[in-house]
Formats: structure tokens, C-alpha cells, sequence
């Protein structure tokens, strides 16, 4: 069904968002750290008309929601009961745009995706981010690419509940798939950065759903802040000297360390490294999210350790909050599809089923 059909006219206008994967600065946003995401070649597309343009028996004074990846439509039939679901990310963002004093009329909006939901790869990010791009497009609002992150930010806390910080909104709305951005998440500081020389990213799916994300990520989160809180600092992003957290009792020392080192190998890469620093990196990085912050599983550690071992990898690591979802490698140009079928022969053997999210991305890529 396409937007005529659901909503009985052709839409107004349409935007898209790109997802995005976090290839370091993994767990530091929400400790005012740095991140180093790109965008990746999914994105999602929101078209919009007026309500009050509507045929087929819609209410015109509502908001009407329809998923094409979901093939389901929501009708919010009273503003004080926000809905939950998909539909609770758009709705919130039209909100957080109420709350700042724009007036939004009543809206049919239609969503379709092609980035895979909850591995994450941010298909919520980008969802907001179209959403609002498209709203401003449709009301020619005067808002700029960091408000609409920032809008999307609230709309995922206060109305889909996730207490995220704002990597994925401002990977969503200001990168591209040719560079890395860096992003400094305190002073929202950036700056977009060529991928390292000869290489491609390859982001594989572990299989393993993301089961224990929500409620270890907020562990996680009131972890750090009580580490801050220990220290003396605002965020964790404060302490520089990693043999500050030496003081700390466990298991917030090993927390604290993951959040220092990590953030000193991002700032590391913005000094400009090779590819196979870069790797290597990447591949301390998924030892300490292992290992300090505790946030692999068995499966994606076993698929981590596949891509590490393979010829052609500079490194590899999980993607995003872990617990499950995808990994992301750095692998040598023009190599990440052949890599992804033969690792992925090897991961089945050991018991698992891997999925290819993005087999190549890079300036081929972007060619
Ligand atoms: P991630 O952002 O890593 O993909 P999340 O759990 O944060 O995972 O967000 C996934 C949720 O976002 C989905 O469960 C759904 O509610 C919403 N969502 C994202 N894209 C779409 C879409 N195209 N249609 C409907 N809902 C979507
Ligand atoms: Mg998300």
C-alpha cells in the first residue's frame, strides 16, 4: 500500500533519514564523551499530507500514522493518551515541535524503511530525523540539522521512553556515508573526517536478538553517573588520566575505565591514524566493551574473533549497545563482501547465523 492508498490523496512532501553505525565511542554519549558514527546507504522515508486533506473515512482532525514496514496504521485518537510503539516516535516528535512553540496541524504520515529494526543501526534515530525533516519541509519551519537531532533526542525520551543520548539523532541528521563524523557530544563540537586510507566498512548481524539492551543499557548509565559522582566530574568525560578510576570500587572502576580509555581512543583517531591503527583501536575497543563494560554475548565475541583473524581485517567490533545486534569491521577495500561470505560460512559452523547489514561501504561506495 502505498501513501495514495492508505490516505485517499498523494502526499505533500517526503524526507529521508539515513541510518548510521558507531565504528568507536561506544557508551560515551551519555558520559558527554566522543563518537566516531557514519551514515550507512538505509534510510528511512517519511511522506506527509494534511489530515484535514484525507478521504476514506479518516477522522480529519487526528493524526494518522501508517508503517509500511510494519503494514499497520495507528490513529491517535486523543492527544493526552500518547500511543506506544512505532508510532510513539513521531508522535513525539510532532509534540516536542508543539512544545517549542510551532503549531503543527493534524497529519497523515506514511513510513517506509529500509534499515533493519532494533540491530542497531538506528532505524529510531532516522525515523525521527525524517519525520522532522519532513515537517520542517512541509511548514517551512525555521529549524536547523542540530535542532532536528536535538528535537529527536526529546522525542525519543519523553515519548518513546529511551533514555538515549544524542549520537544517533546527530549521526542521522549531519553525516554522510562518504566520512566519519566526530562528534564531541558535550559542546556538540564536529567535524566530518575522510575514512581511513584503502578500507571499507563491513557491518555484519550477529543473529542475536538485543534482548537485555534496554534494561542493561540503563544499568550502564546509572553506573557511570554514580562513577562521576565519585569522582567529583560532571560526566566521565572529565577524566582524562585513566589511573583516576584506579580509586573507584568495582564494578564501577572497570565501567569508568571502558569510558576513559574509549574516549582517548576516539581523540586518538581524530589526530589522524592508518588503517591499521585505526583497526587496532577498534579491536581494543570491543575488548573493553568485553570485558569492562560487559556488554557482548558469546555470539557476537565469536564472530568478533572470526573477522579479527582474517586476512584483509584491520579490526573489528560490536556496533551500538550491544547485548546482541550487529558488529562492524574495518576491512581493505573492495574486500567486505568476500570477507562477510567466508566469515560467515565459519560462523554458522560454530553454531550461529550472521546476516550481511552493509558489505561495503566506503569512497568505492560513494563513487
Ligand atoms: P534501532 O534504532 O537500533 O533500530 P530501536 O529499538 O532503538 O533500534 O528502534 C527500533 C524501533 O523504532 C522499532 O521497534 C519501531 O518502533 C521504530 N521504527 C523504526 N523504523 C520504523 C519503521 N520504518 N516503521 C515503524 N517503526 C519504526
Ligand atoms: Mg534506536
Amino acid at each position: 500500500m502505498d501513501f495514495q492508498q492508505v490516505f485517499g490523496k498523494p502526499p505533500k512532501t517526503e524526507a529521508s533519514a539515513p541510518g548510521r553505525v558507531n565504528l568507536l565511542g561506544e557508551h560515551t554519549d551519555y558520559n558527554d564523551g566522543f563518537v566516531l558514527p557514519t551514515a550507512i546507504p538505509q534510510w528511512t522515508t517519511v511522506q506527509l499530507g494534511l489530515s484535514s486533506d484525507a478521504c476514506g473515512g479518516l477522522h480529519l482532525r487526528q493524526h494518522h500514522f501508517y508503517s509500511e514496514n510494519f503494514n499497520e496504521q495507528v490513529s491517535i485518537l486523543d492527544i493526552n493518551h500518547p500511543p506506544s510503539g512505532f508510532a510513539s516516535y513521531i508522535f513525539g516528535c510532532i509534540e516536542v515541535l508543539k512544545k517549542a512553540g510551532y503549531t503543527i496541524p493534524s497529519l497523515c504520515v506514511y513510513v517506509k524503511s529500509s534499515i533493519p529494526m532494533g540491530s542497531g543501526l538506528s532505524s529510531s534515530a532516522a525515523l525521527e530525523v525524517a519525520t522532522l525533516r519532513a515537517i520542517r519541509q512541509l511548514l517551512n519551519l525555521p529549524i536547523d540539522d542540530v535542532e532536528i537531532a536535538q528535537f529527536g533526542q526529546q522525542a525519543e525520551i519523553h515519548y518513546a521512553g529511551v533514555q538515549c543520548g544524542i549520537m544517533d539523532q546527530m549521526a542521522s541528521s549531519l553525516a554522510d556515508t562518504e566520512h566519519i563524523l566526530f562528534l564531541d557530544t558535550r559542546t556538540l563540537e564536529r567535524r566530518l573526517m575522510p575514512l581511513p586510507d584503502k578500507a571499507e566498512i563491513l557491518v555484519i548481524h550477529s543473529g542475536i536478538p538485543r534482548s537485555l539492551a534496554s534494561s542493561g543499557y540503563n544499568q550502564r548509565r546509572a553506573e557511570c553517573e554514580e562513577a562521576a559522582r565519585s569522582l567529583g566530574v560532571k560526566a566521565l568525560r572529565d577524566i582524562t588520566d585513566v589511573k583516576v578510576t584506579e580509586k573507584l570500587p568495582e564494578p564501577l572502576r572497570r565501567r569508568a575505565r571502558h569510558v576513559v580509555t574509549e574516549d582517548n581512543r576516539v581523540l586518538e583517531v581524530l589526530q589522524g591514524v592508518s588503517s591499521k591503527r585505526f583497526g587496532e583501536l577498534m579491536n581494543a575497543s570491543h575488548a573493553s566493551l568485553r570485558d569492562d563494560y560487559e556488554v557482548s554475548v558469546p555470539g557476537l565475541d565469536t564472530l568478533v574473533e572470526l573477522l579479527q583473524k582474517t586476512s584483509g581485517v584491520f579490526g573489528a567490533k560490536l556496533t551500538g549497545a550491544g547485548f546482541g545486534g550487529a558488529c562492524v569491521a574495518l576491512v581493505a577495500a573492495g574486500e567486505g563482501r568476500n570477507i562477510a561470505t567466508h566469515i560467515l560460512e565459519q560462523y554458522k559452523q560454530a553454531g550461529y547465523n550472521g546476516q550481511i547489514l552493509v558489505p561495503s561501504l566506503g569512497l568505492s561506495d560513494a563513487a
